[in-house]
């Protein structure tokens, strides 16, 4: 019998935390899970899941623009926010009993409490007060919106947690930040009719994309109507009349709105958690320090997710997680593999992308083959819509391998989700160019770019 309570203990049911509990559990071990919110974690409470259905929900404001170009003609539309905020609610709901039956069906005990480390193989549960033990214990607690508090007024912004359940849609945003959230929430707001501001203090939003892909998004954004403005700051944020904000910026003086949102990055929920009880080392960012299989400092305790902020994305928690399970229950030692993630980002064009940018291809290689097209989809042919669609290959000249697929246009994501197969696979452009198109589709460019649009030697373009 074990010296232990628990084979394992699981600090957070999110992505990482109910897959690690759930398949130890099934292959028989002893397993506890504790969570202090809601199971589902980030992604299906307040990320991943409910952004999408915003983003839904905001792009009906331009089918019902775009129908009349197909004969359509549509009464007059009215958007309901508490509605949607209502759907939403019920459907992450669904979604959060399924993670806790997935968990049950498995065998593992499922608490509802905080979970803080006491000691190498102990935890506390704050609930009830009680101490278990574990074998082993993983921490896959997540992390939070930067709050950013070094913004005097920070408090009286909101963040990505709170914007989801905002009891009134704000008639005008402001959205410091240029990465995911700022851009997917600006689309998304601006799609349900709030007047929408983007601030970032870089030169160019996304700033870890394609140039590419960074320009024709920023350009399609303006063109919609949302003001951006780049190479600004927010300096302080006060409260004006009828609940108004005001955020005084660096270069564009005060601007008042009904609600200032800070997409600032993410911070690992490590504070307060005991790790120093356990020995566990964190970094500078307050991320937990784990070698190649997930391991932390301290023996018996493993940390995955966005708690070591390796890459913070689910399905990137989820595979540490299938690989954590492989080296310690199933005696196949794996460590996650982190290259060549295909991602997306839910903007209005999407972005979809999988390799590396023409910047950072152009750094590592000689000699490239770009090859881009930009064009006008079908849709908007008959919608009138200004749209515009880009598609790039970066080609490695020397071997002809595709090192990096960049879309910008509808349906980017489910395209990166298949070129990451290809990528991951090491096509060459010769693989691409002996694929059928399947026509008409937009995706069908992505195999009929004979020619290079242009080279780049030495990190220079050249024709
Ligand atoms: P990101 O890291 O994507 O972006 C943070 C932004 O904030 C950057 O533009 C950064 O600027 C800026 N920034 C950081 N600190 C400051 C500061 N002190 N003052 C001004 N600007 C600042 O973080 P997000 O919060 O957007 O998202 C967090 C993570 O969540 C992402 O990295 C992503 O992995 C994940 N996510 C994924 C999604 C998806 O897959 N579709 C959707 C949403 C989130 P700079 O670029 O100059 O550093």
């Amino acid at each position: 019998m074990s010296a232990f309570d628990y084979d394992l203990f699981v600090i957070g049911g999110g992505s990482g935390g109910v897959r690690s509990g759930r398949l130890a559990a099934a292959l028989g071990r002893k397993v506890a899970i504790a969570e202090e919110f809601r199971y589902g974690g980030t992604c299906v409470i307040r990320g991943c899941v409910p952004k999408k259905l915003y983003v839904y929900a905001s792009q009906y404001s331009e089918h019902f623009g775009d129908a009349a170009g197909f004969g359509w003609s549509v009464g007059e539309s009215h958007f309901d926010w508490k509605k949607l905020v209502a759907a939403k609610e019920q459907e992450i709901t669904r979604l959060e009993g399924l993670y806790q039956k997935g968990l049950a069906n498995a065998g593992a005990e499922i608490l509802n409490t905080r979970a803080e480390l006491t000691g190498p193989n102990e935890v506390r549960l704050l609930a009830s007060g009680k101490t278990v033990t574990a074998e082993r214990i993983l921490i896959a607690v997540g992390g939070h919106p930067s709050p950013h508090d070094a913004l005097p007024g920070h408090e009286l912004c909101i963040t990505s947690n709170e914007a989801f359940d905002l009891p009134e849609l704000p008639k005008s945003i402001l959205i410091a930040g240029g990465g995911y959230i700022a851009v997917e929430f600006a689309n998304v707001f601006h799609g349900l009719g709030v007047e929408t501001t983007l601030i970032y203090r870089g030169k160019e939003i996304l700033s870890r994309f394609d140039q590419d892909l960074r320009r024709g998004l920023h350009a399609a954004m303006e063109e919609k109507g949302i003001r951006i403005l780049c190479e600004d700051l927010i300096q302080s944020v006060s409260a004006g009349a009828d609940g108004q904000r005001i955020a005084k910026t660096m270069k564009h003086g005060d601007i008042a709105v009904d609600q200032v949102m800070l997409a600032l990055g993410r911070v690992p929920n490590t504070k307060g958690l005991g790790l120093e009880n356990a020995g566990v080392k964190i970094n500078e960012r307050g991320a937990i320090i784990v070698d190649a299989f997930s391991r932390t400092s301290a023996p018996g305790i493993y940390a995955l997710g966005d708690v070591t902020d390796r890459v913070q994305l689910t399905p990137v928690a989820i595979h540490e997680a299938m690989c954590f399970i492989e080296t310690e229950y199933k005696n196949n030692p794996t460590s996650p593999d982190h290259d060549l993630i295909a991602t997306a980002v839910f903007s209005q064009p999407e972005i979809g992308t999988v390799g590396m940018s023409e910047e950072e291809a152009a750094r590592k290689f000689d000699q490239l083959e770009v090859y881009r097209a930009e064009f006008r989809p079908m849709k908007a042919t008959l919608s009138g819509r200004k749209d515009k669609m880009i598609m790039k290959l970066v080609v490695n000249a020397a071997d002809r391998k595709v090192v990096g697929a960049h879309i910008l246009g509808h349906d980017a994501g489910e395209m990166a989700q298949l070129l990451g197969i290809s990528l991951k696979a090491r096509c060459t452009k010769n693989d691409f160019d002996r694929t059928m198109a399947v026509h008409p589709t937009a995706a069908e460019e992505l195999v009929t770019m004979y020619q290079p649009s242009y080279r780049v030697r030495n990190g220079e373009r050249v024709a």
